[in-house]
């Protein structure tokens, strides 16, 4: 404070507003800028006040004001979009035309499909993922087919890899490719406009869908409960453990309390910024759901399917409202509460939400 005026600084800002009430979605974007912001594991902290008023670290933040219609504009040239889905081309069943990609990704390969392909066509030249297995993710720069493979199957906790772009920048790519939960997908919409960071070297998002990641407590819970032994998780409702055909599961309520605060405010549960989004179909595990985006999202997986890279087939109309449902109910939950204030946008499309059932 000076005098009764407060000085407005960035890194403040980021820890009062973001950081100490529990909001940070640990996408990792506020790191590799500035030496006054460390992640710790998975966990960010700001160690000293930078006195900087314009700073990149909150500009960014996919949990400080973040306008959708603005983003829209510059994404789609609209910021008219589906309010449940948000602005997309397509909606397909999809999965990898490679088996030994199918055998390795979390459900059909998809993401690891398509960007072995964005890498072999040239669209990008490294992709920031997630390495190692679920008991410890860790950001890496794939930069070959074989660190993308390596990168497979769902991490369910934050995993910061766009704490690694500054990194990648280092290196000399000048197209980098993300991978990324939806928060992720937002912090990398908004870095592509801020030069100061090279953002606009981002040139391609594969968005994940995710209904929340869970904390770094949950890393110590499974290794208590040894289910670090097993290669792989997953949340079809229960939660599973898998290594060579053994399988154990358990309620999801134990790991209920993981899941971290700041997934509480998402609005955004489809990744719906990115190029090309990636989920679960919730119904046939050796697909995928893909959401074709953007004009640059529709040319690759276009070519994807001429090329045999993956296989799509037709959505099915009762699935997609259950999609639509579980979409609808999360977002108007989001919008009723008071801490999801950093979320702009038309008033046209807060009452869709605030007038409609889940059947809308
Ligand atoms: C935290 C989390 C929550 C999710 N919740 C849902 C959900 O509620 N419903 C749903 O349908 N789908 C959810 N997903 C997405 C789903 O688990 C699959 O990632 C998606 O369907 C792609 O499948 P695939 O077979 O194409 O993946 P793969 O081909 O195996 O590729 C997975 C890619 O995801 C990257 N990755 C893994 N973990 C992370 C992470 N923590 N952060 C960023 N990137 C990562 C890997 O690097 C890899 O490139 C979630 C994913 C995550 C990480």
């Amino acid at each position: 404070m000076r005098g009764c005026i407060k000085v407005y600084n960035t890194a403040e800002k980021l820890v009062s507003e973001i950081i100490k009430p529990g909001l940070c979605s640990g996408c990792g974007a506020c790191i590799g800028y500035c030496p006054y912001i460390k992640s710790y594991g998975e966990r960010v902290g700001v160690v000293h006040d930078c006195g900087k008023s314009e700073g990149t670290c909150y500009k960014i933040c996919p949990r400080a004001v973040t306008n959708y219609d603005d983003l829209r504009e510059v994404i789609y040239g609209s910021s008219e979009s589906d309010p449940v889905f948000g602005h997309f081309e397509g909606i397909y069943y999809a999965r990898a035309g490679d088996e030994s990609i199918r055998r390795v990704g979390q459900y059909g390969g998809v993401v690891t499909a398509l960007s072995i392909f964005a890498l072999e066509t040239g669209i990008i030249e490294c992709a920031l993922m997630t390495g190692s297995n679920f008991a410890r993710p860790k950001p890496f720069i794939a930069a070959s087919a074989g660190e993308m493979q390596a990168c497979a199957g769902s991490k369910y906790t934050a995993s910061p890899n766009l704490s690694l772009f500054q990194e990648a920048i280092k290196k000399g790519y000048q197209n980098i490719g993300i991978v990324g939960r939806p928060c992720q997908c937002t912090a990398a919409r908004k870095m592509q406009q801020v030069e100061a960071i090279k953002g606009e070297r981002i040139s391609f998002i594969i968005g994940l869908f995710c209904m929340g990641s869970l904390s770094p407590e949950f890393l110590k819970f499974i290794k208590d409960r040894r289910f670090d032994e097993y290669e792989k998780m997953d949340i079809p409702g229960d939660v599973k453990f898998l290594k060579d055909h053994q399988e154990t599961s358990i309620q999801y309520d134990e790991i209920r309390e993981y899941i971290r605060d700041s997934c509480q405010i998402c609005y955004d549960p489809l990744s719906e910024l990115a190029d090309l989004s990636v989920g679960s179909t919730e119904y046939d595990y050796g697909w995928n759901t893909l959401i074709i985006r953007t004009a640059k999202g529709s040319h690759l997986a276009e070519d994807a399917v001429a090329n045999g890279i993956i296989e799509i087939k037709e959505y099915p109309a009762e699935r997609l409202s259950l999609l639509r449902k579980a979409v609808f109910n999360k977002k108007k939950r989001v919008l009723g509460r008071p801490d999801a204030s950093y979320l702009e946008f038309s008033d046209k499309e807060r009452l869709y939400f605030l007038t409609n059932g889940g059947d809308a």
